[in-house]
């Protein structure tokens, strides 16, 4: 153990004195961690020869120390990094306890006891108030699960372990580190998931560092204890995104018994004026506000359940989170706090989607039908919905793209 901890500093022989020196007083630390019991050997490793960037990027060597002597890598990391999970959630259980009357009644408390602080923010920022509202409610049920894990020792075993995005974890390790040593935040209190999202609001730290406000004025960006700074960060990111300032995510919508299912590709964008003159409308039977903003037509799980015109916020919710679930849920649980009603259509529980395995079997029987939708990867991307488009379409069903139970039953029995 000891010949390996020292094995860096004579590797180190060559360069100036000063820096070696710095580079002693670590190795000094790592000898005292090194002695522990259970240290990692491979880890303690990674943190002496991850040093060099750290230093390059403006962390000092106090820090650095402070910081990793003792650390082990975060065993809940090292498990969930390599999970992949077999079943996908059905978006309306998803939909369920995501938007939930508990999450949407706190969500409505909030919405006074912030009032003031979401006043300033909507002036500042422009965005919406339960947009904001939302994200907070989606992310960490409005501050009361915001993760128990060091977001340090969480980023630095991914640096370290991740099998995939080494570059990405290493850079929000250096990101994390920079927090530490600005004194946003203490060390012992930066927690976070166990994949490093930190705060209220759960931010990245290069999210952090290129969105986060310090709102309250104390000099410190602080997402983790300061609710105004957590809050005024997320809308920050939203406007930075492009948030369309009282304007709202989407509608639900109906269609007409002939609508033409090709619209509904994820692509086609037209104005509300031009969905409506295809026959599209709310399902409260109001018109739109605005004609003339531009949506996309979204089927979520197929043509047997609710049905949405996403507007352009929709798209910026996603850039929080790059799913369909979670951008419908932050929309609907922005809607039911300020008084929005439940959805109108029911989702047709038992057209539920495919898990990972029947995903690659219905690609590669798509495959096999001509109907190319690349690798059976298990994956439902837009090569694969275009596929079963395409299929659908040549047996004469509404092609609405969605990869069901049902679908892929009726693919087994030879259609
Ligand atoms: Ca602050």
């Amino acid at each position: 153990m000891k010949s390996r901890v020292i094995d860096p500093i004579m590797r180190l022989d060559g360069q100036k004195w000063f820096s070696r020196l710095k580079v002693s007083l670590f190795s000094c630390f790592f000898l005292v961690s090194g002695v522990q019991a259970h240290a990692d050997a491979g880890f303690n490793q990674f943190l002496r020869d991850f040093w060099p960037s750290a230093q390059s990027f403006g962390i000092k060597p106090d820090v650095y120390n402070r910081v990793f002597v003792g650390m082990k890598p975060d065993d809940d990391t090292l498990r969930l990094m390599n999970k992949q999970s077999e079943f996908v959630k059905p978006i309306w259980e998803y939909l369920d306890s995501a938007v939930s009357d508990t999450r949407v009644s706190r969500g409505k408390e909030l919405l006074v006891e912030y009032r003031d602080v979401l006043t300033a923010i909507e002036a500042r920022y422009g965005v919406d108030r339960e947009a904001v509202l939302a994200i907070w409610g989606m992310e960490t049920n409005y501050g009361s699960f915001m993760g128990k894990h060091n977001v340090v020792q969480a980023l630095a075993t991914l640096a370290y372990a991740a099998p995939r995005r080494q570059e990405f974890w290493r850079k929000e390790l250096l990101k994390a580190l920079y927090i530490v040593q600005g004194g946003h935040v203490r060390f012992e209190d930066m927690e976070g998931s166990w994949a490093g999202a930190m705060g209220h609001t759960q931010f990245m730290p290069t999210s952090w560092n290129a969105y986060s406000v310090d709102f309250d004025g104390d000099g410190r960006r602080d997402i983790w204890t300061t609710i105004p700074d957590a809050l005024a960060s997320t809308a920050f990111y939203l406007k930075k995104h492009g948030w369309e300032t009282g304007k709202t995510w989407g509608y639900e919508v109906a269609l007409p018994s002939n609508f033409n299912y090709s619209l509904a590709d994820d692509e086609t964008t037209m104005t509300l004026g031009e969905w409506e003159r295809r026959g599209v409308g709310r399902v409260n039977g109001r018109g739109f506000p605005r004609a003339s903003d531009r949506a996309i037509l979204v089927l979520p799980a197929g043509v047997n359940g609710p049905k949405f015109l996403m507007l352009k916020n929709f798209y910026v919710i996603k850039r929080y989170n790059n799913a369909t679930a979670y951008a419908l849920a932050v929309g609907h649980l922005s809607d039911r706090i300020i008084g929005g009603g439940a959805l109108v259509s029911d989702w047709s529980r038992d057209h539920l989607p495919l898990k990972r395995s029947e995903v690659a079997e219905l690609q590669n029987a798509l495959n096999r039908k001509g109907f190319n939708v690349g690798s059976a990867d298990g994956r439902i991307g837009p090569a694969t919905r275009k596929g079963i488009r395409a299929y659908q379409v040549s047996r004469g069903m509404v092609p609405d793209g969605y990869a069901s139970v049902v679908l892929l039953a009726r693919i087994r029995q030879g259609s």
